[in-house]
């Protein structure tokens, strides 16, 4: 056993750990695994716990257990826990998690594992980058209530208010305390813009371990939320006339001597950014379908992603406002961007993943990003959508679909299986929600005709 597995053996019997969590993302982004009980660690760390590998290809419905027939003879997978992850679950102190790797039965990383195609990636480009990517993920959530069979907001909290954050007290400093008790750290707290909605950002990290940490914020969101009676949710759109929450990726590039790559203060286009930088800019954008598929994988984000709502409903970069799909942050702060097209219903091991592939592909190809907009482009007409090159982003998850379907790129770097199973899985999703007939609907249709 390495050092690392005798550290977490050591902690677990000192600490009497009786249950460890070991815990995987399925394509879908929800966390699977097994619990085991702490005196078997020992025995079951190394080699990992089998599952079927359907268990990676839930939709939301999870219909496809009620099909006899569907997945059961596709064969096993291991996961393996990675000990650098390990972490008492703060308040369940018998309880211990770990995040895991899937390998396949022969103990060679699994091609379906989303964890791994991002440690693959990382291998192959941060040689070529000659430095390291740092990201930072900034999620928005909702507290909810239930109230009357309901589902609200929480609290009646105001954008940025003091009070926002004092109603909520008790849950946000046990939720930034839980972060930090598990190894991740977080910078600041805001009350966001909707009543009950809160941003909690995380301190920018290499891209392995700012993913990992998105993890843990998902998971303790949820989990602390539920023991203080609410309900925390990571939904993007939960009410039609509130913001909606967004999952906005920092992302910077520094040398091992702390310079940072992707600043240069000679940019022409005045903003203080490297050649490296606009390229990486202009992979985004290019394969902005694409990654907006995969960070915005539910036919609820594209009721986030409208027009004047701070949320990007265009493919174009700018700074200075918030409507882009990638911002660039005002000149006073350290140098980097921030990709606005993701929310909390994603994969961060996939989005991180595609993230930097598209970027890599951006400085590979030196693919130029254009001008940066500066007005808010959700006032744009047509016409000045065309003069600007500004395009629409996709508008509904079966046309972001298509655009992943096209992209060779990105199925190459997360692996043919796992872009397929992707790809079906949110077809599957789309299509039983394309069949939905809502109340509304039938309210106003059955009026009128
Ligand atoms: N709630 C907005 C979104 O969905 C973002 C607001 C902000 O810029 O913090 O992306
Ligand atoms: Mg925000
Ligand atoms: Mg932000």
């Amino acid at each position: 056993l390495s050092k690392k597995y005798e550290e977490v053996l050591q902690i677990v019997e000192e600490q009497n750990i009786e249950f460890i969590r070991f815990e995987f993302l399925d394509y879908a982004g929800v966390t699977r695994g097994r619990t085991i009980r702490g005196n078997r660690l020992k025995e079951v760390m190394e080699k990992g716990i089998n599952f079927s590998t359907a268990i990676m290809s839930f939709d939301i419905f999870e219909e496809m257990i009620a099909n006899p027939s569907y997945g059961s003879g596709d064969g096993d997978f291991f996961a393996v826990p990675d000990p650098s992850t390990f972490a008492i679950i703060p308040h369940r102190k018998n309880t211990a998690r770990m995040l895991c790797d899937l390998v396949d039965i022969n103990g060679d990383p699994w091609i379906g594992c989303p964890r791994n195609a991002l440690k693959r990636l990382l291998n192959e480009l941060e040689s070529t980058l000659g430095g390291t990517l740092y990201m930072a993920y900034e999620q928005e959530a909702y507290l909810l209530k239930e109230e009357d069979g309901k589902r609200i907001p929480a609290d009646n909290s105001h954008c940025f208010s003091t009070d926002g954050i004092d109603i909520q007290e008790e849950f946000v400093q046990s939720f930034v305390h839980a972060l930090e008790e598990m190894g991740v750290k977080t910078e600041q707290i805001s009350s966001e813009y909707g009543p009950g909605q809160l941003e909690v950002n995380l301190k920018y990290a290499p891209a392995l371990k700012a993913t990992d940490d998105q993890v843990t914020f998902m998971h303790m969101f949820k989990q602390l939320a539920r023991k203080q009676g609410l309900i925390g949710t990571l939904m993007p759109k939960p009410f039609k006339d509130l913001p909606g929450s967004g999952l906005h990726v920092h992302i910077s590039l520094y040398n091992e001597a702390g310079e940072n790559l992707f600043k240069d203060v000679t940019d022409q286009r005045g903003l203080d950014l490297s050649e490296e930088a606009y390229y990486f800019i202009g992979g985004l954008l290019k394969h902005a379908g694409s990654l907006i598929a995969i960070g915005a994988p539910s036919f609820n984000s594209y009721k986030r992603m409208q027009p004047g709502s701070w949320a990007p409903a265009h493919i174009c970069y700018g700074a200075g406002n918030r409507s882009v799909l990638v911002r660039i942050p005002e000149k006073r702060r350290e140098r980097r961007f921030e990709f606005r097209g993701a929310d909390g219903t994603c994969n961060p091991y996939l989005l991180t993943t595609c993230l930097l592939a598209a970027g890599i592909d951006g400085i590979r190809n030196k693919i130029d990003p254009g001008e940066p907009i500066k007005e808010d482009v959700s006032h744009f007409n047509e016409i000045q959508m065309l003069e600007n090159g500004v395009l629409w982003g996709p508008r509904t998850l079966d046309e972001a679909l298509h655009s992943l379907a096209k992209d060779t790129i990105l199925a190459n770097t997360i692996g043919r299986d796992i872009w397929e199973e992707f790809i079906k899985i949110k077809q599957t999703e789309w299509n039983k929600y394309c069949q939905h007939v809502s109340d509304w609907e039938l309210e106003l249709f059955s009026d009128r005709f």
